[in-house]
């Protein structure tokens, strides 16, 4: 008897937890930071945003992967650095199959959380690792990528970013060259999202004009409530919405609050001493994740309120509708989020924070995964 009990136990606990909705987190930075930390994703990890236990516990079934490096990766370089992100990453898929699928459509999406598997996938951020060459281009495309952030911080020679365009002010901004067209025009043949965010103003419009599918921001917010170069202009989330595009909102600190920087800047001159230590060993962004690690109090002290984010999201779906807004948190790429959101763990907060402003379940299913999975699909139709 104990053993047949025994065995009923088994079997149930043993089988996938029944899934709430499809979770679609359209960016995540962790790879960037693995390779550093050489951390094994599939087990609970005591620092960063996400391991794959963490991601259950969270709801979240489907990850958009940044493939990410910095501008230093120059020619020669920054194609070979997303080659060995990508690889990090199915080498995860690897040693966890039964876990995990490396999804390259929508089709294998709606595989994968079927069969109760992590839907991983592969986000390119930032046009200068494909090295002004079609053939690299094609290269990611057969790798699996899902999405092209366009440009990263830095422009490159075919597309002007937000960075750029806003610095170089005297500047005629470049937008789009006859290449970024040709790219856009090749991502859209493929069945790949064109993302736009991180790109200028510039460029941004004549995306726009180029693509003939719906495009992504994979990471941006609402500038009306956080004037950011990085967040999108009220008349740029209407021409997403006319594009029957999306806008996924990025947890950021500093993208959803405006009073954010300054508090940070404080932070940072008070740890000036610890943050010049932390930067012999690490990377820049990774030496500020681990200073807010070492001043854990103080840093969460200048957290925003979770109801800012809400504010970015709410404010989207009032000004463009509830078909245009998704989820990309940024996680594992900021030092800081809004307080409650530690790890992928903590997206029911979220959820509930929404169903708290009188959101519907249907219209939460849209926006955490339901309209990226409809953009998705309309890129892959001639
Ligand atoms: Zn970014």
């Amino acid at each position: 008897m104990k053993a047949f009990l025994l065995s009923v136990f088994l079997f149930y606990s043993l089988q996938p937890q029944a899934q709430q909705r499809l979770l679609v987190d359209t960016h995540n930075d962790v790879f960037s930071f693995q390779l550093i930390t050489r951390a094994d994703l599939g087990k609970l990890q005591p620092i960063g945003n996400f391991d794959l236990v963490r991601a259950a516990k969270g709801g979240l079934n489907a990850q958009v992967f940044s493939i990410w490096c910095g501008e230093s990766y120059g020619k020669g370089k920054g194609f070979a650095h997303a080659n060995r992100e990508i690889d990090s990453l199915y080498a995860l898929v690897a040693r966890n199959p039964s876990r995990m699928l490396l999804v390259r459509n929508p089709q294998e999406l709606k595989q994968a959380y079927q069969q109760g598997r992590f839907a991983a996938m592969i986000g390119v951020e930032g046009g200068h690792m494909i090295e002004d060459r079609m053939d690299y281009l094609d290269s990611l495309i057969k790798r699996g990528m899902c999405y092209l952030t366009l440009t990263w911080n830095n422009s490159t020679s075919w597309a002007s970013s937000a960075r750029d365009e806003t610095i170089k002010k005297d500047m005629k901004p470049l937008g789009l060259t006859q290449m970024g067209k040709q790219i856009v025009k090749t991502l859209n043949k493929n069945g790949v999202m064109v993302d736009v965010s991180h790109v200028g103003e510039a460029t941004f419009y004549d995306v726009l004009a180029t693509s003939t599918k719906p495009v992504i921001a994979s990471h941006s917010n609402a500038y009306s409530i956080t004037p950011h170069r990085r967040n999108l202009k009220d008349e740029q989330l209407k021409a997403l919405a006319k594009n029957g595009g999306l806008v996924c909102v990025n947890f950021y600190s500093g993208f959803v609050d405006k009073a954010y920087d300054k508090k940070e800047e404080e932070f940072l001159k008070r740890y000036k001493k610890d943050l010049d230590s932390l930067s012999v060993i690490y990377t820049p962004d990774f030496a500020s994740t681990m200073l807010n690690v070492l001043h854990k109090k103080e840093a969460d002290q200048i957290r925003p309120h979770l109801s800012t984010l809400v504010k970015h999201i709410d404010y989207i779906v009032k000004l463009i509708g509830i078909d245009h807004v998704g989820i990309g948190s940024d996680f594992d790429g900021s030092e800081s989020f809004p307080a409650g959101l530690d790890s992928v763990s903590d997206y029911p907060k979220l959820a509930a924070a929404l169903k708290k402003i009188g959101y519907k379940k249907e219209w939460i299913d849209k926006i955490f995964g339901g309209n990226f999975l409809r953009v998705w699909e309309a890129n892959q139709y001639k």
